[in-house]
């Protein structure tokens, strides 16, 4: 039963995309687990499906859901999100130039380290509280892919996404988006002018901390496009059956784990914005936050379960109140279900340029006086 693309985002998830599926009547899609597919007396073949490596029917729901969505031409499923990442940056070319903000998910920018460093890619990092960092790192004609991550990681600054968009196509280039914290629940990026849309679907997509997963959607089917689909089939970077199954499972209840983790998130930055042993609260909820007024421009539908809080003392400090910490989990990633607590500067190591006072949250569905008054308890 083909579903009206015109529902709402709601409806898509909890009906996972396409079922009932056609041929079965299954309300949950099956599980292929074949590598290869076969041909008939004529030898066509019977589907269009050829090797596991290219395509498998298990991945199909889940793509067309997140291409939906995200309101773009196509999505691909990629076996975590940096290969995802790396298959968008493979399509630079010797010579070119890349821009990207000097806070963003590290294990990115230390990919785009890598490659500036063994391929004569040029990379600018700029600085994204600053208005014009983005006008100033662009070079008009050589910059072919901007990418920026909204809110950013781990300070939730938000950046404009609109006015990056306008600012990258001006110069020639691409306007490639991590949206991996602000879900297509509450953010669609290509309707803002973004031309790639990335989510590392390990995190919200999923929901559980059970999955790694990456999920690519373009605006339009073009040469870059074509070309990030020929990395993935042969850099091989493929998800597991299995894992796409999951993911879908996942994505059925994105949009009320996302509600509630908005929800606990704003309660708790509200509860410790005006608390004696915090010096700061970084949440785009909040009026406070400097890119509150763009993050209520695009981020409609909630702000998500991220924020950090600056603690007051050194990173000793920081580091014990994630330890003591007991319904937050001393744990990386975001995103699930549960709720993290980080200490993030050691978790990044030495490139990090995250203040040694920040504790990152990733706020989880449990029940919010429960999160309030673990907190309470660490910090003192
Ligand atoms: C986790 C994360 C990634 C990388 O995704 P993996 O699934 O871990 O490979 C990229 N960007 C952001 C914002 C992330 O949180």
């Amino acid at each position: 039963m083909a579903k009206d693309k015109n529902f709402s985002a709601e409806t898509l998830l909890a009906h996972g995309g396409e079922a009932p599926e056609p041929t079965t009547g299954a309300v949950v899609p099956p599980l292929h687990f074949s590598t290869t597919f076969a041909r008939n007396a004529q030898y066509e073949l019977m589907g269009e499906y050829i090797y596991g490596r290219y395509q498998n029917p298990t991945f199909d729901p889940v793509e067309k859901l997140a291409a939906t969505l995200d309101k773009g031409a196509e999505a691909k499923l990629f076996a975590s999100g940096m290969a995802g990442i790396t298959a968008i940056f493979e399509t630079v070319n010797a010579g070119e130039h890349i821009v990207a903000p000097t806070v963003m998910y590290h294990g990115a920018q230390d990919w785009l380290r890598y490659i500036s460093r063994k391929r004569n890619i040029d990379l600018t990092l700029f600085d994204a509280s600053d208005p014009e960092g983005l006008e100033k790192a662009l070079r008009p004609g050589k910059t072919v892919i901007v990418w920026i991550e909204s809110p950013v990681n781990p300070t939730w600054d938000v950046i404009d996404i609109a006015a990056s968009a306008e600012a990258a196509h001006n110069a020639g280039a691409i306007l490639a988006v991590d949206a991996t914290v602000s879900t297509p629940i509450t953010t669609q990026p290509i309707s803002l002018g973004a031309d790639l849309v990335f989510h590392s679907a390990t995190k919200y997509l999923n929901g559980h901390s059970d999955v790694t997963a990456g999920i690519v959607v373009t605006r339009e089917k073009n040469e870059r496009w074509e070309e990030i689909k020929m990395i993935r089939k042969y850099v091989g970077g493929i998800q597991g059956p299995f894992e796409a199954w999951l993911l879908l499972r996942g994505m059925r209840t994105l949009s009320l784990r996302f509600e509630r983790a908005s929800e606990n998130a704003l309660k708790l930055a509200r509860h410790f914005e005006n608390h004696p042993k915090i010096e700061k609260v970084l949440y785009p909820g909040l009026e406070s936050h400097p890119g509150h007024h763009i993050a209520k421009k695009q981020m409609t539908n909630g702000f998500g379960g991220m924020m950090s809080l600056l603690v007051k003392g050194d990173a000793a400090y920081a580091q014990q109140v994630a330890t003591r910490a007991t319904v937050f989990t001393p744990a990386t990633s975001l995103g699930g279900v549960e709720s993290l607590i980080e200490h993030r500067a050691s978790v990044e190591g030495p490139h990090s340029v995250v203040p040694k006072n920040l504790i990152r949250l990733s706020v989880g569905i449990e029940d919010v006086q429960d999160l309030i008054t673990d907190l309470e308890q660490a910090l003192s």
